[in-house]
């Protein structure tokens, strides 16, 4: 298997025996990128020199006979809504296309100490707003399955360099599905964390109650890696829990025997693809199989968690995006009158239609009112919607749904915004929670046909056309990432649909 696409345990092996250099392996995935990019287009900013240096000074630390961190030397990728020192940081917006920050996002400054090698900022719906990508203020990044898809989103670009192997782990951002859906749709592994889990300190915000950053990689023990290195309370992030944080590798192996599993009967209802449902029902039978136990389960609040959400999350979204003003830093109109001018032109100028929309809906829900009718009714259904969880985590270890509806669909393809908002119904639940959830690659289907075009429905595992991925979503107790990721690991072991990579372009489907 290439370099590039092997996981991050292994090649910590590799790096510590001295097989590969740090060097040699960046620029496998360095020329690796040159040779996909244009096709794929995960990266908003490419940084190759960065790269080399730190791969450099990783390789003469380890001559040194230092002893380093296991992610020294692994090729990473960074969500360009966190900030990088000296690097260009843009959240896919125009409005912050010559944004230079002065400091590193706490998560990166936690990966530079682990000696990673930081390959490039992945491209991202505006702000983090969407679920295909299509939103970003530059151009759309590519499903590596079928390059006519999207990869998801809103971190589409973090999951396509994955899967394509430009980035052996990245980093995302979750506020409703942002890391688990594009990790679904490019059938990698991805994990929201709990809410306070993670430093959120140097993340641009979109809606602080419910963003969480969180790891991509080819696996949940290369999840478990990651998270363990950029987990932990930070003095810098107030919502950061002082909580200690575990070795997320060390009870991997400890199996699923006994473990109890719910099935929210609300997650696998109207609206959830026939293949995904039985690629997930047939996800459950392998862990029945490794001895844990199933059951369904109601959780009665599902249907209101979407529509709560898109108050809360716009809501915030609208109080967080008022500091773009053209003033102090970003982009400024070129011609305006006066001061109030000036900041409606470069508002005018500098944000992308999704990005205005949930600015009108959120300062709308929060006017004088409409705050109750709106913004406290929500933040009621977000307390109904989180009993549903503390009663099903009662009885459960951890829940098992799907992670989308579907597998990827087609650029273009959702022109109605309410269209792309249904693709989080199985992901915002988690978030108003702030509970973990990762989504892991459970099976393949081939593509759906768009509405209204005429042709078979989809059918599970055709090998002879076009497969898509489809994810597998685990939800566990609050700081209890560690069951969620052993479930995983679990299911890995047993199966392989981790270890399908896409053959860019080369319509017949997976590839070993
Ligand atoms: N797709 C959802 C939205 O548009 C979630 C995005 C996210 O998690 N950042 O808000």
């Amino acid at each position: 298997m290439a370099l590039y696409y092997k996981s991050a345990k292994e090649l910590a092996g590799m790096l510590s025996r001295r097989e590969v250099s740090a060097v040699e392996l960046t620029r496998a995935a360095l020329d690796r990128a040159e040779q996909v990019e244009e096709k794929v287009k995960s990266f908003v900013t490419r940084t190759p020199d960065l790269a080399l240096a730190q791969a450099e000074a990783v390789d003469r630390r380890r001559a040194t006979g230092e002893t380093l961190s296991s992610l020294a030397g692994i090729p990473v990728a960074i969500k360009d809504n966190m900030n990088t020192f000296g690097v260009r940081t843009t959240c896919s917006s125009k409005i912050l296309a010559n944004y230079i920050p002065p400091y590193d996002a706490t998560v990166v400054d936690r990966l530079n100490a682990a000696g990673t090698v930081t390959v490039g900022k992945t491209n991202l719906d505006e702000f983090a707003m969407g679920s295909s990508t299509e939103n970003s203020g530059f151009f759309t990044t590519r499903n590596p399955w079928d390059t006519s898809r999207v990869p998801g989103g809103s971190s589409g670009g973090s999951a396509a360099a994955v899967a394509v192997g430009e980035a052996v782990i990245s980093l995302g951002s979750d506020t409703g599905g942002s890391i688990r859906q594009p990790a679904a749709l490019c059938g990698v592994t991805g994990l929201k964390p709990t809410y306070g889990r993670v430093s959120r300190y140097g993340l641009v915000a979109f809606a602080s109650s419910l963003d969480q950053i969180g790891p991509f990689g080819r696996t949940a023990e290369d999840v478990a890696l990651a998270l363990s290195a950029i987990a932990g309370h930070d003095r810098l992030d107030s919502t950061s829990a002082p909580v200690p944080v575990p070795d997320f590798t060390a009870g991997l192996n400890r199996g699923v025997k006994g473990l109890k599993i719910g099935i929210p009967r609300e997650y696998l209802a109207a609206g959830i693809s026939p293949a995904v449902r039985e690629a997930v029902l047939r996800a459950v039978e392998v862990l029945v199989g490794l001895g844990a136990e199933a059951e369904e389960v109601s959780m009665p609040h599902t249907e209101y968690a979407l529509s709560a959400y898109y108050v809360i999350a716009p809501a915030e979204a609208s109080s967080n995006l008022a500091r773009y003003d053209g003033v102090r830093y970003g982009v400024r109109a070129g011609e305006y009158s006066d001061l109030v001018d000036m900041f409606s032109r470069t508002r005018e100028e500098g944000f992308g239609p999704e990005v205005k929309r949930r600015i009108m809906l959120g300062t709308y829900a929060l006017s004088s009112g409409y705050y109750d009718a709106y913004y406290l009714k929500a933040q009621k259904v977000r307390t109904l919607v989180n009993k549903d969880f503390e009663e099903a985590f009662r009885r459960f270890d951890v829940l098992v749904t799907p992670t989308a509806p579907s597998v990827a669909f087609g650029i273009g393809q959702k022109t109605d915004p309410l269209a792309m908002y249904l693709e989080d119904v199985c992901t915002i639940p988690v978030n108003l929670a702030g509970l973990p959830g990762m989504s892991l690659p459970c099976g393949f289907a081939a593509p759906e046909p768009a509405a209204g075009v005429a042709g078979g429905g989809p059918t599970a595992g055709d090998g002879n056309g076009l497969r898509l991925p489809i994810g597998l979503q685990i939800i566990g107790k609050a700081f209890d990432e560690e069951t969620v990721l052993r479930v995983g690991h679990a299911f890995q072991q047993a199966t392989d649909y981790h270890k399908q990579r896409p053959a860019l372009d080369a319509k017949g489907g997976a590839r070993q």
